[in-house]
């Protein structure tokens, strides 16, 4: 694959996001259809099922990225990709403003990007509804930096509550490690937690033994609402079992350096406000919108009764244009924000991007043969051409007759701790709800067929194997 300048004949496509769902789509489009540029901040694309593990250094992160340098270069024509975050998308002018955010600026660190065409999946931010002291104090789970800093963090307790002469109410408040957020995100790390501390740290630091405890914070009734009934029953009949606390209808309403500030409400309705200290603070309230996306949408009068985000129709056409589409978390299709979700919408644009460029192909070639047709010298000359028209009509039909996005559920997983996983899966005609030690190693199958590529699956399992073996490293880099 030659490094080429974009082809004046083709209509050039900007790709926003390097997740699930530009990957999806970058994997299955046809690249030689369209200049194809890609910008996003990140320069790799994140296998986030697996991020809960990097937390506790049961996977390490690299295992879990793939170089999206490495992946375009194996597309047939060249793709262009700029490293920056796209800060504005002037939809009247088609022009997407990025800036470079890296450290290292060079004289031009931000520029615009043309488009004929763009595709916008930038996922989203985390979600923190306002609450004061979030983001000076609690860690989210989104990102790699996001995994590493709570891993650092979660030794830096550790030692500091071992640390000479600590009194007792503080070495308590040190190992107290809240989660806020009892979605999959949150459940997921709490369970990697509580595996860290029975396999590794208690091992490793016995002074923590009777001091270390997660405790898993949600503001509704129970935790994983998208799950089955039985199965919410057995996550938290089995996080009491790994001794972690579930505080189900407590909406945490402030969060300081030392504690956070929760609203419980009692069996008899009544409200109280009380004070839990913690030493870390997991923040995994779910999704907000990114600003770029909340620009956008402020642009097209369509958008603006949409709240979540970019309200897409059947085709994932962005409501109140034409030539710009929305995929995964940033778009609301009616489906959870999920990478399931987000992958498919990505397939789906693939092959509607293709056989859009297809349609062009066959309709430039009908034009030319209605050319011919009238200048044909002979009447056996008119037959062929009128035989060749009627033959890409027929084709044109075909290629055209491209259905609505339709989501194929293929079910819900989640690890829960003490290798056990939850599944709520899609079996042929009806659902089959499970959980256990043997959901747990369909969730591990499952998720490393799902890896990105071969050297993740390998780098996955030899992770996998050197935790058994050598246990979780605990070493504070
Ligand atoms: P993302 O994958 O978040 O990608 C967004 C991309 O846009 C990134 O490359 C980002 O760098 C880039 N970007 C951000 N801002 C800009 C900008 N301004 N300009 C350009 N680019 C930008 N879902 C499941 O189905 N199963 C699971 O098991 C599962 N586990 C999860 C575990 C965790 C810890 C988390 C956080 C999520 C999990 N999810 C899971 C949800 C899933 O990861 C998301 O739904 C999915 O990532 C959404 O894909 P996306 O392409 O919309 O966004
Ligand atoms: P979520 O939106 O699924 O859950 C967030 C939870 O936080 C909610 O239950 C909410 O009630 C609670 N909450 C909000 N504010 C609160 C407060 N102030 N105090 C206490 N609780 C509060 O978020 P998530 O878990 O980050 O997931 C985001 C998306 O990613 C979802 O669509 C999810 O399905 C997907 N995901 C899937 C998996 C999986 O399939 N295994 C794993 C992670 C994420």
């Amino acid at each position: 694959m030659d490094q080429v300048e974009p082809d004046p004949s083709k209509k050039t496509l900007v790709v926003l996001g390097t997740g699930w769902g530009s990957v999806s789509l970058l994997k299955n489009l046809d690249t030689e259809n369209y200049n194809v540029v890609v910008v996003s901040p990140r320069n790799y694309f994140l296998f986030t099922p697996l991020l809960p593990s990097c937390t506790t250094g049961l996977i390490e992160h690299r295992s879990i990225m793939e170089p999206i340098r490495n992946f375009l270069r194996h597309k047939k024509a060249a793709v262009k990709y700029y490293e920056a975050e796209a800060t504005k998308i002037d939809y009247e002018k088609k022009i997407v403003y990025v800036n470079d955010e890296s450290e290292i600026k060079g004289d031009v660190s931000s520029t615009e990007v043309p488009f004929d065409m763009l595709v916008v999946g930038v996922g989203a931010e985390n979600a923190t509804f306002g609450i004061p002291g979030v983001r000076e104090h609690g860690l989210f789970l989104k990102e790699v930096g996001d995994a590493q800093a709570i891993r650092r963090r979660i030794m830096d307790c550790c030692e500091t509550a071992t640390f000479k002469d600590q009194h007792e109410d503080e070495i308590k408040r040190l190992l107290h490690m809240v989660v806020v957020g009892g979605g999959p995100t949150g459940v997921e790390f709490a369970g990697e937690l509580q595996d860290f501390f029975e396999s590794d740290l208690k091992k490793w630091i016995p002074d923590i033994k009777d001091n270390f405890h997660v405790t898993l914070v949600e503001a509704l009734p129970n935790v994983l609402p998208m799950f089955s009934k039985q199965l919410i029953d057995y996550t938290e009949k089995t996080f009491k079992e790994e001794t972690i606390t579930i505080r189900t209808k407590t909406m945490v309403k402030k969060v300081t350096a030392k504690y956070i500030e929760a609203e419980s409400t009692g069996p008899d309705g009544k409200k109280q406000l009380e004070q839990i200290p913690y030493g870390l603070l997991v923040w995994a309230t779910g999704n907000a919108l990114r600003p770029v996306v909340k620009d956008l949408m402020s642009q097209i009068p369509a958008q603006k009764d949409s709240r979540r985000g970019l309200a897409v129709n059947e085709y994932l056409v962005v409501k109140g244009t034409e030539n710009i589409w929305a995929v995964g978390d940033c778009a609301i299709a009616n489906y959870a924000p999920t990478a399931q979700v987000a992958s498919q919408e990505g397939a789906f644009l693939a092959r509607m991007f293709n056989q859009m460029a297809k349609t062009q192909e066959i309709e430039s070639k009908l034009a030319e043969c209605s050319e011919a047709q009238e200048k044909a010298p002979s009447k056996e000359a008119r037959d062929r051409v009128f035989q060749e028209i009627k033959e890409l009509q027929k084709r044109l039909r075909r290629v055209k007759q491209i259905g609505p996005f339709e989501y194929s559920h293929q079910g819900s997983l989640a690890y829960i701790g003490s290798e056990k996983a939850v599944a709520d899966i899609t079996w042929l005609t009806g659902n089959l709800s499970t959980g256990g030690t043997l959901t747990y190693f369909f969730w591990r199958s499952a998720y490393l067929s799902m890896c990105f590529s071969t050297r993740n699956r390998v780098l996955v399992l030899m992770d996998w194997c050197k935790a058994k073996l050598f246990g979780r490293d605990v070493s504070r880099e």
